[in-house]
């Protein structure tokens, strides 16, 4: 890397080993990429200043977010890290839109919108992720059968192109990068300011959790209330019980009273063979990740590595993949306090070209929440082959794997992930941002530069 000094800038540029080790870490702990410089940037022009500087000198530069990629994706070895959290709060309700800064994480989000009665339709189930990290691959939720992944609720990006240019897109202007930032992985420029769209806030949430012996029975269930849309939230999980699997379907209707929820009308066509029923404010059932954080901060495998697989299964090969994977998974291969998410999504609610799921009406998502070895990184090693197995079987059957997956990616992988998509990319790439220097973390080269 240049020596050359960064032009000064408004923000604070950091040097530190204790800096440069964070900004070289994840939440996933298995991929370790020093930069040179973390940059605080304390406007748009800041990010404009750094990009302009690194192009120019082929020094790599990638966003960071919440930093809760599980491999690296938002490292830069030997670059620059721009830490978006430090740019300065601008979050503004304004009719049924929110306008904030990208470093905002979905919580923020939510405690300007809520007093507003809005609420955004499309959550990620844990709020401590930012605005720009989760627009930059999807942001998948349990109400995604409603309203798509968090990038098909978006109004309007202002973008910091790789080029150093500020540019505002939306769907009627600068189009072509409005949608190559959406489910770009940040190969064309860093997002530092998103318009997204609300929905009224309900004011609560009736969670109901049913549980099944049978896996087709689950599907199918999940299948019908996903299918007819009555509940507005739906995810699911396999549990493991006693040496075999049990699954849980969870279904949420939100209500605002004097109304409430008619539960005969919503479970009773059901297969399920015991239920739970919870009853909580809005805000506390989209926070209830919080409390699983705290116990596993307590225990201490919040900090240990995480390498997590999130794929998108063809309706089609669902059964057979999850029973397969399931067979072949145990406390070694999941982590004592892992976890397995299983639910579908409607693909007529996906409106973003660069978000890819498998053809058919329904795309499961199927997520192993894996926890590593805080000392074993042959385990760990081991954890993430298990991955590329898996990445590689869903694919040969018309699968997708989620970007925030912790396998090694190359050019032709993603080239067959974004499949018809990839000109849209390459070309917006080749207008934006022509290097491989934007947040290379993610593993695709898309300008040939003969390296
Ligand atoms: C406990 C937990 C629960 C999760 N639950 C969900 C879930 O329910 N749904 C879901 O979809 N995901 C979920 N994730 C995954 C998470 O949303 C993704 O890994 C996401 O990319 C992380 O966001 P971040 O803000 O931490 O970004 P980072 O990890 O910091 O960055 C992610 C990527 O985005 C890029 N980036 C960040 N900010 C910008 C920007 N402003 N402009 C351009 N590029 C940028 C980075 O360079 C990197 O490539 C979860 C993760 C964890 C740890």
């Amino acid at each position: 890397m240049s020596d050359e000094i960064l032009p000064a800038i408004a923000g604070e540029v950091l040097t530190d080993d204790a800096d440069l080790d964070g900004a070289g870490k994840d939440w996933g702990d298995l991929v370790h990429a020093r930069p040179r410089l973390v940059v605080r940037p304390a406007s748009v022009t800041d990010v404009a200043v750094v990009l302009r500087f690194a192009v120019a000198r082929g020094i790599p530069v990638a966003a960071r977010g919440a930093g809760h990629s599980p491999y690296g994706q938002g490292q830069a070895s030997g670059g620059i890290v721009l830490d978006m959290t430090s740019l300065p709060p601008r979050r503004t309700v304004t009719g049924d839109l929110v306008s904030v800064d990208a470093g905002a994480r979905w919580r923020d989000v939510l405690d300007a919108t809520l007093p507003h009665g809005l609420t955004p339709p499309a959550l990620t189930d844990y709020l401590d992720v930012t605005v720009g990290g989760t627009l930059v691959i999807g942001g998948v939720g349990g109400a995604a059968h409603h309203h798509g992944m968090q990038t098909d609720t978006v109004a309007e990006l202002e973008v910091v192109t790789g080029t150093g240019d500020v540019i505002t897109c939306s769907r009627d202007d600068n189009r072509k990068l409005f949608d190559a930032m959406r489910g770009g992985l940040g190969q064309c420029g860093v997002i530092t300011r998103a318009t997204l769209r609300l929905t009224p806030a309900p004011a609560r949430a009736r969670r109901w959790k049913l549980f099944y012996d049978s896996l087709p029975a689950f599907l199918a269930d999940q299948r019908e209330v996903v299918r007819d849309g009555r509940f507005d939230y739906v995810e699911g999980q396999p549990l493991p019980v006693d040496g075999t699997w049990r699954y849980m379907l969870e279904a949420v209707a939100y209500y605002t009273p004097p109304a409430s929820p008619d539960q005969e009308a919503l479970l009773s066509s059901l297969s399920f063979l015991d239920a739970e029923t919870l009853d909580t404010t809005y805000f506390d059932f989209l926070n209830r990740v919080a409390d699983g954080e705290a116990l596993l901060r307590a225990e201490g495998s919040w900090f240990h590595p995480h390498p997590w697989i999130d794929t998108f299964l063809p309706d089609s090969a669902v059964e057979q993949v999850v029973a397969e994977t399931l067979a072949a998974t145990g406390e070694t291969e999941l982590g004592a306090l892992g976890l397995i998410l299983l639910y579908p999504v409607r693909t007529d609610r996906l409106k973003t070209p660069l978000f890819k799921v498998p053809d058919g009406e329904l795309a499961w998502l199927f997520s192993l929440l894996r926890t590593g070895s805080p000392i074993d990184p042959l385990h760990n090693a081991r954890l993430i082959e298990l991955n590329v197995d898996l990445h590689r079987k869903v694919r040969a059957l018309g699968g997708k794997t989620y970007p925030s997956t912790a396998i090694p990616r190359s050019t032709a992988d993603w080239r067959a992930h974004f499949g018809s998509s990839w000109p849209l990319l390459a070309e917006a790439k080749a207008q934006y941002s022509p290097t491989n220097l934007l947040n290379p973390g993610q593993g695709l080269r898309l300008v040939d530069d003969g390296a």
